[in-house]
C-alpha cells in the first residue's frame, strides 16, 4: 500500500477526516469506512514503518523509544512535589501510534471505571451497557495452551473473551521460573486470582497476553489489523503518511455555532494544504496533540490563547487540564545465582540466538510478552483505608468541578470492598529511574548484576496533570505538568503499596528465586528491604516514571463538569468536531489501556455512525 503519495489530497472530497493515524485513529477509519458509501481520510504524522522488524517484532519495542523515527519523544516540566525532576513520555509517532512501539500488553480494565463514566454524565458508556461488548469486539483470544495453563497457575475464562475482534490477544510458551512463580506467591501471601481478569471484576496474579499474532509472531497493532492489505484496498479509505496537521479550520456560523471546514497539514513534500470535509473532522492525535491541536485552532483557555496570538473561536478553560496516568514504580531485586532475566538484553549473544529463534522458527523470547501482572487490593482493614481516604481528600480538596465530579466516583470506587488499587507488573529486566529521565538510561541494563523489575501503578490516581501549547508554533512540542504523585493520597496508597510487595517478593516460591540477601536497587543498593512508610515515599519520588497511560486532556464529561467533549464525542461548541482518543477518558480505567483505547475507538465508531443515521 503506498500511503505516502499526495495526488490529488486536496481536490477529493471525503466525509470524515481524521487527524492521526494511531491506535484509536484507525479503528474509526476501519469501522466508518466499512459503508462504501463513506469517504474516509487518515492524515498521520508519522511514516508507515510496519515492515520495519523495530515495529513488527514484538520483543523490539525499546529499541523505537526516543528515536525521532518513531517517537514524538516528549518530556514533563520539572516536577516540584517529585523533588525537580523532569519525567519522559514516549508516544508513538509512526503508522499504528503508540499501538506499534508500545509493550504490548494486553490487560482487562475494570468495570467501576466504565460505570462511574456513566455516573459522571456519559449514558451508555457503562460496562454493561456496551463496554463489554466493545471489549470483546476489538479482541480474538488466543488462550494459552492446558500444559502452559497448569504451569503458570492461570484458567482462562474463554467464553468471556472476544472471538472474532481484530486484535490477536495470545500468550506465550517459553515462561521462565519467574513468571511460574508470580501467581502462587500471590496466592500464598492471601491474594488468590478470583476470576479472569476480562471479567473487569478480579483481584490477584495473572499471566497476561500480549497484542501478538499467534501464527507469524508479530505485533497486532492497529495498522497490523485495522489497515491491513486487505482494508487498504478499500477505495474509499486513504491513509497519508508524514502528513502533519497543524490545525482544524474552523468557521462560526451565525447561529454561533462552530463548524469544522477541514483541516491544514504540511505533507512530506513541504507544501502546506487545505483539506475539506463534507461532514467531520475527528481527533485521534493522542493524549498529547489532540489538546495541542484544539488550542492552535482556538479552543481552549482564552487567556493562553491570546498570551500566544491565537485569536479564540470557542472559549473553554478545561482543554488540556485533567491530564492522567497510573504512572510507575520500578523496584528491582537481583536475581539468585545462576538464574537468568535480564541476561537477554546484557549478553549480545543471547540476543542474537534469540533473534536467530525468533527469525527461523518464530520461537523465542522475542515472540512472547514477557510482563505479567496483578490487581491487588492495599492491605489495609475497610476502616483503615477510609479514614485514610478522608483524610487525605479533606487536605487536598477537588479544585475543579472536573475534580469534584471525579474525586466523588473515585471514592465511591474505593470503598468497594477488595477493590485492587493498585497494579504490580513483573519484568524480567533493569528499570533503572536514578538514571533517568532518558529512556536510553532508564533501560540501559547498566547495573552490574542481574535483576529483575516489579512495578507499582496506582489503578485508580488522584493526581492531576496539564498539557498546553507551548507556542502558536505548531511543531513546538507542548508544555507537560505530569502532576504525579501530587495528590498526597496517591503517595499515601503507593508508598503502602510498596511495602506490601517487599513483602510479597519475600514469600515463596519467588523468594527461592531471588539472590538471599542480594542487592535492591529501589532500596540504594541495600540488601534489606524497603520498611518505613516515609522512606517508601521518598523512594516513590525518586523512581514514579511514565506508565504511558496518558488520558483524560480533551475528558468526555459534562461542560459544566469540566468536560471538553460530549458523551457523542463532540468538541462542546462545534457542531461536527470530534475527538475519539485517549484523552476523552475522563478517568483512567485499571490496568494498561490499549485494551481500553480499542474499545473505547470501537464505540466512538459506533456513536459516529448512529449520529451520522440521523
Ligand atoms: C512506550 C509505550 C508503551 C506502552 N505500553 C503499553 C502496553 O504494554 N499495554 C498497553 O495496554 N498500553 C501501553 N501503552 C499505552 C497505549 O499504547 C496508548 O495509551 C494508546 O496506544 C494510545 O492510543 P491513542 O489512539 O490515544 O494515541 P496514539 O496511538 O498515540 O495515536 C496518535 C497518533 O496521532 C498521530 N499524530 C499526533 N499529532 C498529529 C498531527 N498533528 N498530525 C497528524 N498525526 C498526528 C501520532 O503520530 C500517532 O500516530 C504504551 C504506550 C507507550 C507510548
Amino acid at each position: 500500500m503506498n500511503t505516502s503519495s499526495t495526488t490529488s489530497l486536496d481536490t477529493e472530497t471525503y466525509d470524515y477526516i481524521i487527524v492521526g493515524g494511531g491506535t484509536s485513529g484507525l479503528v474509526v477509519a476501519n469501522r466508518l469506512s466499512e459503508d462504501a458509501s463513506v469517504r474516509v481520510l487518515v492524515l498521520e504524522a508519522g511514516a508507515d514503518a510496519t515492515k520495519d522488524p523495530r515495529i513488527f517484532i514484538p520483543g523490539l519495542a525499546p529499541s523505537t523509544y526516543w528515536n525521532p523515527d518513531f517517537d514524538w519523544a516528549f518530556t514533563s516540566t520539572p516536577q516540584k512535589q517529585l523533588g525537580g525532576r523532569t519525567i519522559a513520555h514516549s508516544m508513538g509517532k509512526t503508522l499504528g501510534g503508540s499501538s506499534a512501539i508500545n509493550m504490548g500488553m494486553i490487560i482487562w480494565p475494570g468495570r467501576v471505571t466504565f460505570d462511574s463514566w456513566k455516573a459522571l454524565g456519559n449514558p451508555g458508556w457503562g460496562w454493561d451497557e456496551s463496554m463489554v461488548n466493545y471489549i470483546k469486539k476489538f479482541h480474538t483470544y488466543n488462550p494459552p495452551s492446558a500444559e502452559v495453563q497448569k504451569r503458570v497457575s492461570y484458567e482462562a475464562d474463554e467464553s468471556a473473551h472476544g472471538t472474532s475482534g481484530p486484535v490477536q490477544v495470545n500468550f506465550g510458551t517459553d515462561y521462565m521460573p519467574y513468571h511460574e512463580a508470580w501467581a502462587p506467591t500471590f496466592k500464598a501471601m492471601g491474594y488468590p486470582l478470583t476470576g479472569d481478569p476480562v471479567t473487569g471484576v478480579s483481584s490477584g496474579a495473572f499471566i497476561s497476553g500480549g497484542a501478538i499474532d499467534p501464527v507469524s509472531k508479530t505485533r497486532s497493532h492497529s495498522a497490523a489489523v485495522y489497515f491491513n492489505d486487505e482494508i487498504a484496498k478499500r477505495p474509499n479509505l486513504r491513509v497519508v503518511t508524514e502528513a502533519f496537521v497543524e490545525k482544524v479550520l474552523l468557521k462560526t456560523e451565525e447561529d454561533g455555532s462552530v463548524t469544522a471546514k477541514g483541516v491544514q497539514v504540511r505533507t512530506k513534500d513541504g507544501v502546506l494544504r487545505e483539506i475539506s470535509t463534507a461532514k467531520e473532522v475527528i481527533l485521534a492525535a493522542g493524549s498529547f496533540k489532540s489538546p495541542q491541536i484544539l488550542e492552535l485552532s482556538g479552543i481552549g483557555n482564552p487567556s493562553l490563547l491570546q498570551l500566544h496570538g491565537i485569536p479564540v473561536v470557542i472559549p473553554n478553560i478545561n482543554v488540556g487540564e485533567n491530564l492522567q496516568d497510573h504512572a510507575l514504580i520500578p523496584f528491582n531485586w537481583e536475581v539468585a545465582e545462576g538464574a537468568s532475566a535480564d541476561i537477554i538484553a546484557k549478553d549480545p549473544s543471547i540476543m542474537a540466538a534469540a533473534m536467530e529463534a525468533y527469525q527461523t522458527a518464530k520461537a523465542g523470547p522475542l515472540g512472547q510478552n514477557p510482563l505479567v501482572s496483578s490487581f491487588i487490593p492495599i492491605d489495609l482493614s475497610d476502616a483503615e483505608r477510609n479514614e485514610l481516604v478522608d483524610t487525605q481528600v479533606a487536605a487536598h480538596p477537588p479544585e475543579t468541578p472536573a475534580e469534584a465530579a471525579q474525586f466523588e466516583q473515585l471514592r465511591h470506587i474505593l470503598d468497594i470492598p477488595n477493590e485492587p488499587t493498585a497494579q504490580y507488573t513483573f519484568a524480567p529486566m533493569q528499570l533503572l529511574s536514578r538514571l533517568g529521565p532518558l529512556p536510553s538510561q532508564i533501560f540501559g541494563m547498566s547495573h552490574d548484576g542481574y535483576f529483575v523489575t516489579v512495578v507499582t501503578a496506582l489503578n485508580h490516581p488522584f493526581s492531576r496533570g496539564s498539557t498546553h501549547i507551548a507556542s502558536a508554533n505548531p511543531t513546538d512540542k507542548p508544555t507537560i505538568d505530569i502532576g504525579y504523585l501530587r495528590h498526597p493520597l496517591d503517595l499515601e496508597l503507593e508508598a503502602r503499596h510498596l511495602l506490601l510487595l517487599e513483602k510479597i517478593m519475600a514469600a515463596e516460591p519467588m523468594a527461592s528465586l531471588l539472590k538471599p540477601r542480594g542487592r535492591r536497587i529501589h532500596n540504594y543498593d541495600k540488601t534489606e528491604p524497603l520498611a518505613d512508610l516515609e522512606e517508601a515515599k521518598k523512594v516513590a519520588r525518586e523512581l514514579v516514571l511514565s506508565n504511558w497511560h496518558t488520558s483524560g486532556s480533551c475528558a468526555m464529561q459534562p461542560l459544566e463538569k469540566g468536560g471538553v467533549v460530549s458523551d457523542k464525542l463532540l468538541v462542546y461548541g462545534t457542531r461536527n468536531l470530534r475527538v475519539v482518543d485517549a484523552s476523552i477518558f475522563p478517568l483512567v480505567p485499571r490496568g494498561n489501556i490499549q485494551a481500553s483505547v480499542f474499545a473505547v475507538a470501537e464505540k466512538c465508531a459506533d456513536v459516529i455512525k448512529g449520529e451520522a443515521g440521523k
